[in-house]
């Protein structure tokens, strides 16, 4: 079974069909590619065609990307020179998507014949970059379907002449959202924006493009023509120039300077922009090899790309029927019940929303109104829509409107009695099959699960805020939960399409026990008088949204005053954190709770938009003479985060690293380009790690120990995925 077939129709169109074996969407791989060229050649050679037209066979896409494997076949393919193995791929493919861009054509731009892209829905990545080497681009009028290279979001950027031809094509301050921030359009948008030529009916995709062959176009592409100017200036015209200053500072404002793909991008637009077409591709291939030779990329690739992926696709699902979802009940119709019920009735699922109060209830329910109204607004939404969704979700007080709900999400006040009493009227009204999950941020589900009858039928199904927003749920097992309740929380996360990872229980579960540290880290240096801009920015240099200082205005300081008198209570003399505390306690007296109080670690204005650090503060804790380096400072956080990490994983809270990275990366923001704090260890090696936490418990304190388990990976001299797919393949 080949990717690609040819038929030439009599009236000498040759039509060319993408069509990979054996998957929902074609991908490129590297068999498929000779393939390409092998039928590009045969075209353009025989005199029987005039013209070709590329299309996909799979219904409703063209192309989903590049089978990833490409890239490592590629390093592999020049012995033990990795790099080498990149450039000669890449140049190959250069090689073939240039040779359909000439179509033939000889160095005077005579001859040659047209060649067509009909875009039956879908085309991302090369699925885009084929159809820009092509003449015409025709796409179906399909609004599902997503026009655009999305590279950059996974840390690698487009290194199959899509970096190099959409900047010729629109001019690099155009080029520059669907390049630098990865901008997806349907084709009505990729039209307007001028990435695609032509939307045509459906059912008149390849009509169109056929007839549009048969035409006898000018297939010249403005940059084989003498005296082509780049749109908007090349870097050195004054106009250009002020682009490439403004796309710089913006790249190091969003990313800090902390993702390489970003930069290599930049670079190879601005170098490429400087150089006839043919050494653009050169510098466009370079740059890309520079950026899939960083560990930083096959990181980024491998936890947000494919392990996100397995684990949407239930990588750890117990081997349990369907379990989906038809009602599902909220309880609590405050700030979480309200995204709870919202993404639940989005995803199709009957709801019943419940407070104490029917108008408590009611707001709950009016949130999803407001959303749908906004989403309306963007044109993403129609009434219709949000009639429908509306009319899923029962806003009442009433628990015997949760007959026959098969899950319940329970997001009442955080308290163990309030939670137990609910459980309790929960489960008198409802069917004996029915999982009983509960949205706690920190209390133990095993101590919750005791006030139902079934505690193989508890769960924590842990939402981040805002619901709609967050991407990740964490699932979190009590000693007793069954393989039902994980595998109904699975498919129920699957339904409202977002990322699962699924956690033993233990305080703070997987992803709260390494956001404390981190917050943490960053008070015990405002005590020890390091200066907050500092703490912060050198968190954002890291590619941390936002710095710990912030992250605890955002949250409010008094939600974690809450949680160390809690933790306090329960750890007794165990507690590490009374220095922490001291400067949590102190602002929470002095009524300073964060941005909700427009007033924290920083300043606000009336509107709630952040002004400075608080004076109070460094009058409070005076910076220190001597501040710390920058990479101590980094160290500090970076450490205090993925030692718990490490721990999280000797106690068996976590069992798979990978949910560990993606859960990171999608919970709070950890270091994107790092792959995650397991991935970010392997990177730096597990020798140097325990030598660094060495150091940092000198200086520092025990908090930085060394984990048993790194300490015996250093000595072995292994990496966290390597000893991971070992035990996987033993087991
Ligand atoms: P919230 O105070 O906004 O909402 C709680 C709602 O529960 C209120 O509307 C209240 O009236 C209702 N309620 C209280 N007792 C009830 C009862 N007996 N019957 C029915 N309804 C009752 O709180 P929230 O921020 O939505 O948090 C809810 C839960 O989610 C908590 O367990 C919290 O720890 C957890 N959580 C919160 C966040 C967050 O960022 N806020 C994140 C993850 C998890």
């Amino acid at each position: 079974m080949t990717d690609f077939t040819m038929k030439t129709g009599a009236d000498g169109v040759a039509i060319i069909t993408w069509d990979t074996p054996g998957k929902s969407m074609n991908v490129m791989s590297m068999e498929a590619w000779p393939q390409l060229d092998a039928l590009i050649d045969e075209a353009l050679s025989d005199d029987a065609v005039k013209g070709i037209v590329i299309t996909s066979g799979k219904d409703g896409s063209f192309a989903g990307g590049m089978d990833l494997n490409v890239i490592a076949k590629m390093k592999e393919s020049a012995g033990d020179n990795p790099a080498q193995g990149l450039m000669d791929g890449l140049m190959g493919a250069h090689a073939i998507l240039r040779k359909i861009e000439r179509g033939g054509m000889d160095d005077k731009n005579k001859g040659g014949k047209p060649i067509a892209c009909a875009l039956p829905g879908t085309a991302l990545g090369i699925g885009f970059e084929i159809p820009l080497a092509c003449h015409r681009i025709f796409a179906a009028d399909n609004p599902k379907a997503k026009i655009g290279l999305p590279e950059i979001m996974v840390g690698i950027f487009p290194g199959m002449g899509g970096t190099t031809r959409l900047t010729r094509l629109l001019g690099a301050m155009a080029a520059s959202p669907f390049l630098l921030e990865g901008k997806l359009s349907d084709p009505k948008k990729a039209k307007q924006a001028g990435l695609i030529h032509e939307v045509v009916p459906a059912d008149e995709l390849i009509d169109k493009a056929r007839e549009w062959v048969l035409s006898e176009p000018s297939i010249v592409k403005p940059w084989d023509e003498k005296g082509y100017k780049m749109p908007g200036g090349e870097p050195y015209h004054p106009a250009g120039f002020m682009t490439f200053v403004g796309a710089s500072a913006m790249v190091n404002g969003k990313t800090q300077g902390a993702f390489p793909a970003a930069k290599a991008l930049l670079s190879a637009v601005y170098e490429g922009a400087l150089v006839p077409f043919d050494t653009a591709l050169r510098i466009e291939a370079r740059w890309f090899t520079n950026v899939l030779m960083n560990p930083s990329s096959s990181a980024m690739i491998r936890s947000l790309f494919i392990n996100k992926e397995a684990l949407e696709k239930g990588a750890n699902r117990p081997d349990v029927p369907d379990q989906r979802v038809k009602k599902v009940g909220v309880m609590g119709a405050g700030m979480m019940g309200a995204g709870i019920a919202l993404v639940s009735a989005m995803a199709g699922m009957e709801v019943v929303l419940i407070d104490q109060k029917q108008e408590a209830a009611d707001r709950g329910k009016s949130y999803t109104a407001q959303y749908m109204d906004k989403g309306i607004k963007r044109g993403k939404a129609t009434e219709e829509k949000k009639a429908d969704t509306l009319n899923r979700i029962t806003a009442t007080t009433d628990y015997s409107a949760l007959k026959g709900a098969d899950l319940i999400v329970e997001a009442v006040f955080e308290d163990v009695g309030v939670k137990a009493e609910v459980t309790k009227e929960v489960l008198k009204h409802v069917g004996k099959d029915c999982i009983f999950a509960t949205n706690t941020s920190t209390l133990p589900i095993t101590e919750l699960a005791k006030a139902s009858d079934n505690p193989e039928q508890f769960i924590g199904i842990h939402f981040f805020s805002p619901v709609e927003k967050m991407m990740l749920v964490e699932i979190i097992k009590g000693q007793k939960t069954g393989p039902r309740a994980v595998a109904k929380a699975l498919d129920y996360v699957r339904q409202i399409r977002k990322t699962p990872i699924v956690v033993n229980d233990a305080r703070f579960f997987y992803c709260n026990r390494c956001i404390i540290p981190y917050i943490n880290e960053g008070l015990r240096m405002v005590g020890e008088g390091v200066a907050p801009a500092l703490i912060d920015n050198a968190a954002r240099q890291l590619g941390f949204p936002v710095g710990p200082l912030q992250l605890v205005d955002e949250t409010s300081i008094d939600l974690g005053a809450k949680i160390a008198r809690a933790t306090k209570q329960a750890m007794g003399d165990d507690y590490p954190d009374e220095a922490v505390d001291e400067i949590i306690f102190w602002m929470e007296g002095e009524g300073r709770l964060g941005r909700k109080s427009n007033a924290g670690f920083f300043d606000y204005d009336e509107k709630g938009k952040r002004l400075g650090y608080w004076e109070g503060l460094a009058e409070k804790y005076p910076h220190a003479e001597e501040q710390p380096d920058l990479i101590e400072v980094q160290h500090r956080l970076m450490f205090a985060q993925v030692l718990e990490a490490v721990r999280a994983l000797e106690e068996g809270v976590l069992e798979d690293i990978r949910e560990g990275d993606v859960g990171a990366i999608l919970a709070w923001g950890f270091a994107p380009w790092s792959g995650g704090p397991f991935s970010w260890l392997d990177i730096i090696g597990a020798p140097y790690a325990a030598e660094r936490c060495d150091e940092l418990t000198k200086a520092f304190g025990a908090r930085f120990s060394t984990p048993d388990l790194l300490r015996e990976m250093a000595e072995k001299g292994q990496d966290f995925y390597d000893r991971f797919d070992q035990q996987k393949s033993a087991a």
